[in-house]
């Protein structure tokens, strides 16, 4: 439920009527904008007395929230939210690049990949130190020492850096080592307890879609999140599993529109993932950033043949820069910045 209050209600009445549904077991967050104040409750809204409070005079209207997410829900929230990641705002007007190799190999690999995204004009540096690999066999990531490397890569270059966690039980190394942005992978998107667990933080948080995830699943997993306290979520739409394998996931840009209505919350895409073929990688940026994602992740890797994980789907620094340049032209076109 979210109660609407008039424009220019004192803060003395905001915190009355705030009380007064806490005073009743509920949960009231207010969001206050330049056009109305909107406080959003959350709990079992079936027990208050609507027509009392609609009766205070301060009270424009009551909106009832059908979703089962509320918190993540754009009626909670009317306007866009940034999530600010170390200084990085994304969901702002200026659109965040995220680039960097799928895992961490050596420091020279991660520095340089550092160096070449951030002259580029990237915004975030990735790379993957706890890697979720479908085979046991494979490759698995440096952990500890990778994630090490990440963060000094990061440093050097000036890039906040996000990097996946697997497990509740390395939260408080990554909190301990200043991961600015901590990525959930597609396959946690719903390990609930990892979602509480990361909600009881304020880092912010990229949630990637689920591989068979619909978009009110992810938003619920978003409201796992939110849930605990925790309002610093990026949505990360990353392709899904169809009928299709021509590509390695169906790149669901339409999801992009779906969550801008139905969500305040910012969206990036990651076409790397989703397309698993380089080429295509530049063009599906391209069409996100003009259906109006907040943003875009995509793997660089200075040698993607030669790449310890997800090679094929690695654009070079030299790719990457022209996807700057082209990103650069078609920012204002669609009312953007980068
Ligand atoms: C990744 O970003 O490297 C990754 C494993 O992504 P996803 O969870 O989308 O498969
Ligand atoms: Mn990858």
């Amino acid at each position: 439920m979210v109660i609407i209050a008039k424009k220019g209600t004192s803060d003395e009445k905001i915190n009355t009527i705030v009380s007064d549904l806490r005073k009743q077991g509920l949960t009231a967050d207010v969001r206050k904008s330049k056009e109305k104040t909107v406080i959003g409750v959350v709990g079992n809204t079936r027990a208050v007395n609507t027509k009392e409070i609609t009766s205070r005079d301060y009270v424009e209207e009551i909106v009832a929230v059908d979703t089962p997410y509320k918190r993540a829900a754009r009626a909670f929230h009317p306007e866009n939210t940034i999530v600010h990641v170390a200084g990085v705002p994304v969901g702002g007007k200026k659109l965040a690049v995220i680039a960097g190799p799928c895992s961490i190999e050596t420091t020279e690999q991660i520095e340089g990949v550092a160096q070449a995204v951030g002259e580029a004009g990237g915004s975030i540096l990735r790379g993957g130190a706890f890697k979720p690999r479908s085979s046991p066999y494979a490759f698995q990531g440096l952990g500890d020492s990778g994630l090490h490397m990440l963060i000094t890569a990061g440093r050097k270059a000036k890039l906040p850096v996000v990097t996946e966690i697997l497990s509740a039980h390395k939260l408080d190394f990554f909190l301990s080592e200043n991961v600015d942005l901590i990525q959930v992978g597609a396959r946690n998107m719903q390990n609930f307890e990892l979602l509480k667990a990361l909600g009881r933080t304020r880092k912010p948080v990229l949630l990637k879609r689920g591989l068979s995830a619909t978009i009110e699943e992810w938003l619920m997993s978003a409201e796992y999140i939110m849930s605990e306290g925790n309002e610093n979520v990026i949505l990360c739409e990353r392709g899904i599993r169809t009928f299709e394998s021509y590509t390695r996931n169906t790149l669901d840009l339409g999801a992009v529109l779906a969550v801008k209505k139905l969500s305040h919350l910012p969206v990036v895409v990651d076409p790397s993932h989703a397309a698993g073929k380089r080429w295509m990688v530049s063009d599906l940026a391209k069409a996100a950033v003009a259906v109006g994602a907040d943003g875009i992740m995509v793997e660089v890797h200075a040698n993607p043949d030669k790449a310890w994980c997800d090679g094929p789907q690695s654009i070079t620094p030299a790719v990457f820069a022209e996807l700057m340049q082209d990103l650069r032209r078609l920012a204002p076109v669609v009312g953007r910045s980068i």
